[in-house]
């Protein structure tokens, strides 16, 4: 049975709510998503929260509105339309990005019996869908622009074009979905094979565009394993003048995602899931299988 919060949990959860409010309209932001993250309302509190929503909402628009003359732009965390993203004091570099969507398509990406279409378009949808997140923080600029009734200040991404890089050969495969996103983007290529004696990673194949140290660097390989590909990259394109640099993966195992943090403690890593280990062949557990043969049906 539903019943109305106590008086004195009451007077919490309107304290609550109106703190809530004050941030939505400091940061002009929907005040709904800002008390959705909030995690301490009493089931019995769900109606008055649903009725001070609407209410703040109407406010925060009004407000909005007379600021910015009625152009709004999501980029703000809160308003993002993902969950938050699920960080782990563990692991204070990894990401995972967890939306529904991203979970339901890894699983049929995991299963052992999907065709190599179908596992292809799959990866290339969760690329996308990653990066959406993962460039939720680029930074914008005012755009003047003419709209058929009158001209109006839009924002633009400011800057130089991102640059995706994928660590061949699985890498490719998350090119495309990330370039439909964002088609002014660069595209680099780094291929790396591991010296038998040495055991070391080393690139045979690097490209990238000349003024590194101006962009973002989006560096992409579905599998984060042992993470030696993965320092070998990012040291590569460090090497070459970059500095903003993030590893966007499908399936990350935490050997991979410790062995990148050490190494590079300023590069954040993108996940969809993070796994429970490797095996003894250097696979993720549970993992997808060989990223690269799925791909392009090679085994
Ligand atoms: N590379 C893959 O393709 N799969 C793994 O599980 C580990 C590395």
């Amino acid at each position: 049975m539903c019943r109305a919060p106590a008086p004195r949990a009451r007077l919490a959860v309107e304290g609550r709510l109106l703190l809530g409010a004050t941030r939505a309209l400091k940061h002009h932001c929907q005040a709904g998503a800002v008390l959705r993250h909030q995690r301490w309302f009493p089931p019995a509190a769900t109606s008055l929260v649903q009725q001070i929503c609407e209410r703040i909402f109407v406010i925060a628009r009004v407000t909005r509105e007379a600021d910015d003359d009625g152009l709004v732009f999501f980029h703000a965390r809160e308003i993002s339309s993902f969950p938050p993203m699920d960080t782990t004091p563990a692991y204070p570099t990894l990401r995972i990005v967890s939306h529904p969507l991203i979970q339901h398509k890894l699983t049929m990406l995991r299963d052992r019996g999907t065709p190599t279409k179908i596992f292809r378009e799959l990866v290339d949808e969760i690329a996308m869908l990653m990066a959406y997140e993962a460039t939720s923080d680029l930074v914008v600029e005012p755009a003047p622009v003419d709209t058929p009734l009158e001209p109006t200040v839009g924002r633009r991404v400011s800057g130089k074009k991102l640059t995706l890089v994928p660590i061949l050969r699985a890498g490719l495969g998350m090119v495309e979905g990330i370039y439909r996103l964002v088609p002014g983007a660069r595209i680099g290529h780094i291929g790396l094979y591991r010296n038998h004696d040495t055991l070391e990673p080393v690139d045979y194949y690097f490209k990238v565009p000349g003024d590194a140290a101006e962009r973002d660097f989006f560096l992409l390989d579905p599998m984060l394993a042992t993470g030696g590909s993965a320092v070998a990259a990012v040291s590569s394109l460090k090497r070459a003048g970059a500095t903003r640099i993030r590893f966007l993966c499908l399936v990350a195992a935490p050997e991979g995602v410790t062995r990148v943090a050490n190494a590079h403690p300023d590069v954040t890593v993108y996940c969809a899931a993070l796994d429970r280990g490797l095996n003894e062949q250097g696979y993720i557990m549970p993992g997808l299988g060989d990223a690269g043969d799925r791909l392009f049906g090679t085994r």
